[in-house]
């Protein structure tokens, strides 16, 4: 694809973004994206992060596969979770399941450092590489079950998770800061998941609500109660 075309179909792809913005305004509450979390997704180039760098295909508002069972989440979804977070630029950010590293380069955009967790080696691996490639060098990544978080690396101001848990684990929000805000799909298996909207106040009370009906894969691993 030649230069125009590429920036025609992300142009189509924003517009399309901020049209389905408006649709989901009464589950989101959020009718219209900002100006930083826009241009971060004019920013990323997303044909590096899909199969054999199909550009045709990468901006076309859909998840798709990234092999090992997995999917690079869809444009939209990407945009809301990070709008969603209220990200400034001295913000410290942990993401769970890194996954193609698509999101991971979002936050990197609009956020002050990116912690991502993914349990899957192969995709941690080629994520870094990309990573190192495209210059994005506020991002680190660590190959662990993310339900352990990253406590080296907490507290943090942000929590992002791409795979959908049952419940939010108690280990995460022991990581976020007072003030901070976590994004997360929760669901079991086959069932209706919500994407939630959680926030700890200055008191350290931890209080989410939910927002939309989504689909993302299954947070594999194991749930700690510490
Ligand atoms: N945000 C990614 C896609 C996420 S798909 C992107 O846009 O490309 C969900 C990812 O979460 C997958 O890569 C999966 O391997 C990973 N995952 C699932 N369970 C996990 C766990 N317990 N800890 C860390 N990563 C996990």
């Amino acid at each position: 694809m030649n230069d125009k075309r590429l920036a025609k179909a992300r142009r189509r792809l924003l517009d399309e973004i901020q049209a389905e913005a408006r649709d989901t305004e009464t589950w989101t509450g959020r009718g219209a994206f900002s100006d930083p979390v826009m241009a971060a997704l004019d920013r990323v180039p997303r044909e590096a992060f899909v199969r054999d760098n199909d550009v045709v295909s990468a901006y076309v508002n859909r998840p798709q596969s990234i092999g090992f069972g997995q999917t690079i989440s869809q444009p939209f979804m990407v945009a809301l979770m990070t709008e969603l977070l209220d990200l400034g630029r001295a913000d410290r950010v942990l993401e769970i399941g890194t996954g193609s590293g698509y999101q991971t380069a979002v936050l990197a955009e609009v956020a002050g450092r990116v912690f991502s967790v993914e349990t899957v080696a192969d995709l941690a691996s080629a994520a870094s590489r990309r990573f190192r490639d495209l210059g994005y060098d506020t991002v680190e990544v660590l190959n662990r079950d993310g339900f352990a978080g990253w406590s080296e690396k907490a507290p943090f101001d942000a929590i992002m998770v791409t795979a959908a848990p049952e419940r939010i684990p108690q280990t995460l929000v022991d990581q976020l800061k007072p003030g901070g805000r976590m994004v997360i799909p929760i669901g079991r298996v086959h069932e209706v998941q919500f994407l939630y909207l959680g926030a700890k106040d200055s008191d350290g009370r931890f209080a989410a609500h939910k927002t939309l009906p989504v689909a993302f894969v299954p947070m594999v691993g194991k749930e700690r109660n510490e």
